[in-house]
């Protein structure tokens, strides 16, 4: 995994960083938005810091493929190249291995 600047200008404060994998990194570069593919608007990349995944993004075909459900996570999907076929490559043999996909993150909700 890589260190990602959430913000590239943002420095490197804890909240400005996260874990990303090195497709994804690479991919987003110093993006900060992107395209979204169905509104065609230009739409903040998702903040893993303030976003929830589970509200932007879906595992679909077994957990291979992640679909984007918002315009944030259809311009995040796009930018960061999450379906590219290297990295459904290394998805394909998660599953084989029954690592992937990961279980749905419990909500943030206060019990
Ligand atoms: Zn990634």
């Amino acid at each position: 995994m890589h260190i990602e600047h959430i913000d590239p200008g943002g420095g490197d404060r804890i909240d400005n960083l996260c874990l990303s994998c090195a497709n994804c990194n690479l991919s987003k570069a110093l993006a900060v938005t992107a395209f979204d593919p169905v509104t065609k608007e230009v739409i903040p990349l998702f903040n893993p810091r303030q976003q929830l995944w589970n509200d932007h993004f879906e595992w679909i075909q077994g957990g291979l493929v992640i679909k984007g459900l918002t315009p944030t996570g259809r311009a995040t999907v796009e930018r960061l190249k999450m379906n590219h076929e290297r990295v459904l490559i290394a998805r394909r043999r998660w599953i084989q291995g029954g690592w992937h996909p990961p279980a749905i993150l419990p909500s943030t909700e206060e019990p």
